[in-house]
């Protein structure tokens, strides 16, 4: 989707929502929108100051969190802080990378018909479901290959 595009559907959320678009808010969503790495709060905070040097972490994180209250943003799952954010709505799943904590997309029509078993049904609504696969990331397995060749360098001298 084209940035143009998401801010439309932005305009649209919040005017359903009652949530007045001001230019920070826009600011805020645009900033998320357009970036591919799920930022957390504080991310976005020094983003959207550049441009509004008065607004506050506070502020930030309060519209991230109504953002997401009203469906307009996903959290993503985890755990862990600081929170992190997800512009995209469409079915997606998540590689979490232990090391440098990044948290890559990726589409997998397996996964998007994943099978709720009878047993979970009975007990839940489920009403969507995502892949979370945790590990190394290419970038860092290969960053470690370099380091461990350097100390068998080292060792032999
Ligand atoms: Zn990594
Ligand atoms: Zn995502």
């Amino acid at each position: 989707m084209q940035i143009e595009e998401y801010i439309d559907g932005f305009i649209r959320e919040c005017r359903k929502h009652n949530l007045r678009v001001t230019p920070q808010r826009t600011a805020i969503y645009k900033n998320l929108a357009g970036s591919k790495n799920h930022p957390s709060a504080d991310e976005l905070f020094q983003a959207v100051r550049q441009e509004f040097p008065n607004i506050s972490y506070d502020t930030v994180n309060r519209t991230l969190l109504t953002f997401s209250r009203i469906g307009l943003i996903n959290l993503v799952e985890g755990h862990s802080t600081p929170r992190r954010f997800d512009p995209d709505l469409d079915n997606h799943h998540h590689f979490h990378c232990q090391q440098c904590g990044r948290i890559i997309d990726f589409t997998n029509s397996d996964y998007d018909d994943l099978e709720i078993p009878d047993s979970l049904r009975r007990r839940f609504d489920v009403t969507s479901s995502r892949v979370v696969l945790r590990g190394v990331c290419r970038k860092c397995s290969r960053n470690k290959f370099k380091f461990t060749k350097i100390k068998t360098k080292l060792k032999r001298r």
